[in-house]
């Protein structure tokens, strides 16, 4: 196991400049997810870390030793493809212990090393057939095999379920991070999925345009994302985002925005935020039934769970859920108007042109206080 670090990595093909400047910190045994767009530079990335492409500039590391120069085999990595790369004419058991023979590892050390994968992925049954008699979720456990079987220090995964259905996906995620578990190898993973970055990641690096926009622990994306990008991309129905207004008021700020004008204690808000502002209300946070606001329903989805309720207030679009338990749930109707009331505490506020959250959460205190401390 091991930890991985990239140090002013750049990157550019040609004149193109993929990733201007990258600083990443894994710690050993962490599962981090790299998130993004398409094109905003994830597999880059993840390329770089296996030796695949070079970096132009930069440093890159894994377990403290520089390999930005090495060749992929000379990494000790192992990486999982989207595509799996099974040799067709192969077996299971052969296309498993296939790494072993390239690396020149003793025939007697085989069986041992090839039953622990087996045991670990359950594949015994299937060890003598070829890959095309296999499931698609078998074929992804395969390779996993494969990959494991060298016992490497990390771990690549480059979307490795996006070729499965819905309900393997789903499968295939719980055994990853059961897996993960089990052998706590350091687990870096290209997805644009935020299901799978959420549920399985210990930290989800978001990138968009070649930047890392926040390296943190999902509840901390989701409770806490650090700008505009990261709220309006993580989270299904989308955070509401609105152009707002902010103006301070003796005991603390007053955002308003079309229909809604919120009040915030002076605690919650940076104190240099500016007047133009971005207000972000989560769906979960629009509390349909009763409050001092007003909005009129636009559409209602149900969900079964639940219901998506799109609204109007006063020129604002805003989202909410109803659970399909509550009466309001089967009341609603397009045209209504409907009370309201919002969570104040998990009103999100982003400075319009730089796009950077202004909500003073507790880690911004903390920074705060340093930066205090050490002025
Ligand atoms: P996706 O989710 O679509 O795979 P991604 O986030 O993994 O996207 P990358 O594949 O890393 O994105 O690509 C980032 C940018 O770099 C894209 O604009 C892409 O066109 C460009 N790029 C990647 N590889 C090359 C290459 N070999 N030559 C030129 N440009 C490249």
């Amino acid at each position: 196991m091991a930890a991985v670090s990239f140090r002013q990595v750049h990157k550019a093909f040609g004149d193109t400049v993929t990733i201007p400047s990258l600083d990443l910190d894994i710690a050993d045994g962490e599962f981090v997810s790299l998130l993004g767009p398409s094109g905003c530079g994830k597999t880059t990335t993840l390329r770089m870390l296996a030796g695949l492409e070079q970096p132009t500039r930069g440093t890159i590391e894994i377990g403290g030793r520089e390999v930005q120069t090495l060749p992929p085999a000379q990494r000790d990595i192992a990486m999982v493809f989207q595509s799996y790369a099974l040799y067709p004419h192969l077996s299971v058991a052969e296309n498993i212990v296939y790494p072993l023979r390239k690396r020149g590892v003793p025939k007697q050390q085989w069986p041992a090393l090839l039953q622990q994968v087996v045991q670990l992925l359950q594949l015994e049954p299937l060890l003598a057939r070829k890959p095309k008699q296999l499931s698609g979720g078998q074929q992804q456990r395969v390779a996993l095999g494969r990959a494991l079987i060298r016992n490497p220090k990390v771990f690549l995964l480059d979307e490795p379920l996006s070729n499965l259905d819905a309900k393997l996906r789903a499968h295939m995620r719980a055994e990853l991070i059961e897996l993960h578990q089990r052998i706590g190898t350091t687990t870096v993973y290209v997805t644009h999925d935020q299901l799978e970055a959420m549920t399985m990641s210990t930290r989800i690096a978001v990138m968009n345009g070649g930047v890392l926009q926040q390296f943190a622990a999902p509840d901390e994306i989701y409770y806490r994302p650090a700008n505009l990008f990261v709220a309006g991309f993580i989270g299904t129905p989308a955070m509401s985002l609105a152009d707002a207004t902010l103006i301070r008021a003796d005991d603390g700020f007053v955002v308003s925005a079309g229909g809604l004008s919120l009040r915030l204690p002076a605690a919650a808000l940076s104190l240099h935020a500016p007047r133009e502002v971005v207000l972000g209300l989560r769906p979960e946070d629009v509390v349909l039934g009763a409050g001092p606001w007003h909005a009129r329903v636009k559409v209602v989805e149900p969900t079964g769970h639940e219901s998506i309720v799109l609204l109007d207030c006063g020129g604002v679009a805003l989202v909410a859920r109803v659970a399909s338990d509550l009466p309001l749930a089967a009341e609603l109707r397009a045209g209504d108007d409907v009370p309201f009331d919002v969570s104040l505490s998990r009103a999100h506020v982003f400075a319009r042109d730089s796009g950077a959250r202004l909500n003073r959460d507790e880690a911004n205190v903390t920074a705060l206080r340093r930066t205090r401390d050490a002025a």
